[in-house]
C-alpha cells in the first residue's frame, strides 16, 4: 500500500534536543535534506539544562594540561558498568567525542570556559566536563540557528506518534500531530528518534524500574521527554537494551529550585536520617549526587533529612559548601543566602519539608520522628565527630560536624529525576537493532533514548557523559545516514 506524504526528506529527526539537533546539522553539511520534529513550543529539552559535556583527548583539554586518555575513559565506562555497557558503542564515543568540542567550537562558535569536574572530593573523578559559556542552552541555541540557516524545517510543537515502515519493516516515515493539530505525514529514508528518555513518565518509570515510586520522583528535565521515542521504536520492531531501567537519581527538596542554597544544605555530607530518625549511610555518598540518589529512592518514603545546626550554617556560608550543583551552586561556593533562605523556608507553613526546633527533640516532633530515637541517634553521632573516626559508616573525618548548637533545621531531601538512560538497543553505528539482532532498516537512535553506553547507573566519575554522548551520537548518526544513502543501502 503506498503511503500519500506532506513532504519528505532523507532524514526526519524525532526530537529537538542536543542529540537531535547535532544530527540534523550533520545531516546538511552532509548534503542531507532534513527535518526535526520538537513536541514542545521550543527546542532543548532536558539539553538546555546540561551544564556541560565530556570528551577525551580534546585539544580543549591538552592546552588547559590535562591528561585524560581515551584509554581511563573507556575502562571507567566499562569497569563502572561490570561491562553491561557495549563496547564497541562505548568506543566509537570516546574516539570521537573530542571531535565534537571542534565541531562546536570552530563551526558553531561555542565558546569553552573550563574543563573540570563535577566534585572536587569524589574520588577517581575524571576530568572530562567541557562547560560552555552560555551553558548547553546557548550550545542549543547556536545548533538551532545553524540548522535553520543550512535548510533544515525545524517543527516546533509537533509531535511525532508513529515511525511509518514497508512491507519488509524498512522506514518509509513519519506520522506527527502538527501545531494546529492536524496529522501530517513525512517521507524519509531514515528516522533518528532522540526523544530524551521517559524521565516525565511515571507509568515507564514504574515499569522499567523496581522502585515503584514514579510519580513521586521530582522531574527537573524536558517536559516532553515522556518516552515517546521509545514507544515508538519498540512499536517498528526495536527491543529495550537490557540496561533500560537506568535513572539519573538525586537527592532534591520537592517545590525548591536546583539553584536553592536550603536544597544544596540538604546534599551536604553531615548528618543525615531516615523517616525513621535513624542515620542510614555515610553521608559522604553526596558529593556523588547520582549515587545518593540511588540511596534515596531507596529509602522508606524515598526521602531523608539533613540536620545542620548554627555551627555549620556559619561555616556554609563563611567557608562555603564541601558540594555544589554543577553550575547551580558551584563548589565551595559561599552559602550567603542560607541563613534568610531556610529561616523563611521554616516560617513557610505551607512547606513541610524545612523545620525548626530550639531543641533536637522539637526538631524530632516536628520531623514526625520519635524524640528519643533522634535524641540517641544526635548523641550518637556527636560522639563519633568528637573521637574524630566514623566506626559506623567510615565518613572521613573532615566531614565530621557534630550537631549540637540549636536552633536546629531538618531539610527534608526527596528524589530527583534529571534523565533515563539505556533504552533501545542500537550498534555502534547507532542503527536500532531487532530481537534477531539484525538493524530495522532506516531506524537510528541517539542521546538518552539510546542505550548501551552506562550499566545500572550513571558513571558520573566521567561528568558530562549524558550530554556529550547526546551531542556525539547526533553527528555521527548522520554520517552513518549519509553514508549508507550514498552506498545505495537506504
Ligand atoms: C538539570 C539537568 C542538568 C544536567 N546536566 C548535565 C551535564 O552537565 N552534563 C551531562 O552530560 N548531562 C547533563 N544532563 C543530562 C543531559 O541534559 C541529557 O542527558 C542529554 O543532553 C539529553 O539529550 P537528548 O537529545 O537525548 O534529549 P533532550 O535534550 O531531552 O531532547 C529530547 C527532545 O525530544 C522532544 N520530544 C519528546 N517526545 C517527542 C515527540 N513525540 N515528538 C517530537 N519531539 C519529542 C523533547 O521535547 C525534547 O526536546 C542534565 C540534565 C538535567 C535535567
Amino acid at each position: 500500500m503506498s503511503t500519500t506524504f506532506d513532504a519528505s526528506y532523507d532524514v526526519v529527526v524525532i526530537g529537538g534536543g542536543g542529540s537531535g539537533l547535532s544530527c540534523a546539522v550533520q545531516a546538511a553539511k552532509d548534503g542531507l535534506t532534513c527535518a526535526v520534529l520538537e513536541k514542545e513550543a521550543q527546542t532543548g529539552g532536558s539539553s538546555s539544562f546540561a551544564e556541560g559535556h565530556a570528551a577525551f583527548e580534546s585539544d580543549e583539554q591538552i592546552k588547559r594540561g590535562i591528561d585524560v586518555t581515551k584509554t581511563q575513559a573507556f575502562d571507567t565506562y566499562l569497569d563502572y558498568s561490570h561491562w553491561r555497557a557495549d563496547p564497541a558503542l562505548v568506543s566509537r564515543f570516546v574516539e570521537n567525542a573530542a571531535t565534537t568540542i571542534v565541531k562546536l567550537r570552530d563551526e558553531e562558535g561555542v565558546v569553552y570556559e573550563d574543563v573540570t569536574v563535577t566534585a572536587l572530593d569524589q574520588p577517581g573523578e575524571l576530568t572530562t566536563w567541557h562547560l560552555p559559556e552560555g551553558e548547553v542552552a546557548r550550545v542549543i541555541e547556536l545548533l538551532e540557528a545553524d540548522a535553520r540557516r543550512r535548510g533544515v524545517d525545524v517543527f516546533l510543537s509537533t509531535a511525532a506518534t508513529k515511525i511509518l515502515q514497508d512491507a519488509d519493516g524498512k522506514v518509509t516515515g513519519v506520522v506527527a500531530t502538527d501545531a494546529d493539530g492536524q496529522e501530517v505525514r513525512l517521507g524519509a529514508k531514515a528516522v533518528v528518534v532522540g526523544t530524551g528518555g521517559y524521565a516525565g513518565n511515571p507509568e515507564m518509570l514504574d515499569h522499567y524500574t523496581r522502585y515503584g515510586i514514579g510519580s513521586r520522583l521530582i522531574n527537573v528535565g524536558g517536559p516532553g521527554n515522556t518516552g515517546d521515542g521509545v514507544r515508538m521504536m519498540l512499536d517498528a520492531g526495536a527491543v529495550e537494551h537490557r540496561s533500560i531501567g537506568t535513572l539519573l537519581l538525586f537527592p532534591l527538596m520537592r517545590d525548591k529550585t536546583i539553584t536553592s542554597h536550603t536544597n544544596c544544605t540538604g546534599m551536604q555530607p553531615y548528618f543525615w536520617v531516615d523517616a525513621t530518625g535513624r542515620r542510614f549511610v555515610d553521608e559522604v555518598v553526596g558529593l556523588n549526587f547520582g549515587h545518593a540518589g540511588d540511596v534515596v529512592a531507596g529509602l522508606p518514603g524515598s526521602m531523608y533529612w539533613c540536620l545542620i545546626d548554627q555551627a555549620q550554617i556559619r561555616h556554609l556560608v563563611e567557608d562555603g559548601n564541601e558540594i555544589g550543583l554543577g553550575i547551580y551552586v558551584r563548589n565551595n561556593e559561599k552559602m550567603v543566602n542560607l541563613p534568610t533562605e531556610i529561616e523563611a523556608d521554616a516560617a513557610d507553613e505551607a512547606r513541610t519539608n524545612v523545620v525548626k526546633g530550639a531543641t533536637v527533640e522539637e526538631l524530632a516532633a516536628k520531623m514526625g520522628v520519635p524524640p528519643a530515637v533522634l535524641r540517641a541517634e544526635v548523641d550518637a553521632y556527636n560522639a563519633l565527630c568528637h573521637a574524630g573516626v566514623d566506626s559506623r559508616f567510615h565518613k572521613p573525618a573532615k566531614f565530621l560536624f557534630p550537631v549540637e548548637e540549636g536552633p536546629f533545621f531538618a531539610i527534608k531531601m526527596e528524589t530527583g529525576i534529571m534523565i533515563t538512560m539505556g533504552a533501545i538497543k542500537i550498534d555502534e553505528h547507532l542503527r536500532c537493532l531487532d530481537k534477531a539482532g539484525a538493524p530495522v532498516p532506516g531506524l537510528y537512535s541517539v542521546g538518552c533514548d539510546a542505550g548501551g553506553m552506562f550499566g545500572e547507573s550513571y558513571t558520573l566519575p566521567v561528568p558530562g557523559s549524558a550530554n556529550g554522548f547526546a551531542l556525539t551520537s547526533g553527528w555521527l548518526a548522520a554520517d552513518e545516514i549519509a553514508a549508507a544513502i550514498g552506498a545505495g543501502a537506504l
